[in-house]
């Protein structure tokens, strides 16, 4: 299969060619719906499929939990990747720990201490890397290719399997199979990160809104997944159906 073929491809099939396509392969997970929809099918593919997932240490307690369950439940191979001690402490030492709320560039180094940089140095060892973005999530995702070459790691292969697909098929796969979605989707967020960077959205919000909305004129991203040159920041993107 080559790369036009797998725009077109089924996620088990762009997952399947990935695994053996690829040496070492990481799934990177932030415990949303789409993480668990490329959990359950990653593990149908590979025994133990590699999981990584970024602790900030300023998760939701809910997402500590709902990372525990999921655990138990998936036969994965899970690593928590963790801010570099020394980094952090120099970052809150002269900004404190509430930087993100007083500007966009204080609120990025504080992804880049928190997530952008642990995220780097732990891809270092694979060869691939796999993530759940959908493309109508924001307008900067909307060109998000399945298969391309990362200019932020080096030029490694990132994959995105859920590229095509909708929010309305995420939650469905996750009922057909009887998997138990993170609980804070029940209390209305739509889009799930920090504790003290997400709230819930409202209806007709767009499904990104509860990230940084203090923010008013940004793309809403934290350069995890730089947006595409030439994508338009501000044009907004009606939600999709209610969670
Ligand atoms: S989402 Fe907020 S708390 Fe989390 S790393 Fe980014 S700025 Fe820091």
């Amino acid at each position: 299969m080559n790369k036009t073929d797998l725009q077109n491809a089924t996620a088990e099939d762009i997952l399947s060619w990935t695994y053996r396509r690829f040496g070492r392969v990481a799934l990177v997970a932030s415990f949303q719906a789409e993480s668990l929809v490329l959990i359950d099918l990653a593990c149908k593919i590979v025994p133990e499929p590699e999981v990584l997932t970024l602790d900030t240490g300023r998760l939701h307690e809910e997402t500590h939990e709902y990372i525990e369950y999921v655990r138990k439940q998936f036969p994965i191979r899970l690593r928590i990747l963790a801010p570099e001690a020394s980094e952090l402490e120099a970052m809150t030492g002269e900004h404190g720990d509430m930087l993100f709320r007083r500007s966009v560039p204080l609120r990025n180094q504080c992804c880049a201490v928190r997530k952008v940089n642990p995220l780097a140095r732990a891809l270092r060892d694979y060869d691939a890397w796999i993530t759940g973005l959908r493309r109508d999530q924001t307008p900067t995702r909307a060109a998000t290719p399945v298969v391309a070459s990362d200019p932020g790691h080096d030029g490694m292969t990132k994959v995105v399997p859920l590229a095509s697909w909708t929010r309305d098929q995420v939650w469905d796969y996750l009922h057909d199979h009887g998997i138990r979605h993170h609980p804070l989707y029940d209390r209305g967020f739509m889009s799930i990160g920090c504790a003290p960077c997400t709230r819930a959205t409202q209806p007709g919000e767009q499904e990104r809104a509860g990230r940084w909305w203090w923010e008013s004129d940004t793309h809403k991203e934290c350069l995890l997944h730089p947006p595409i040159a030439g994508v338009p920041e501000r044009t907004a993107v009606p939600a999709r159906g209610a969670v």
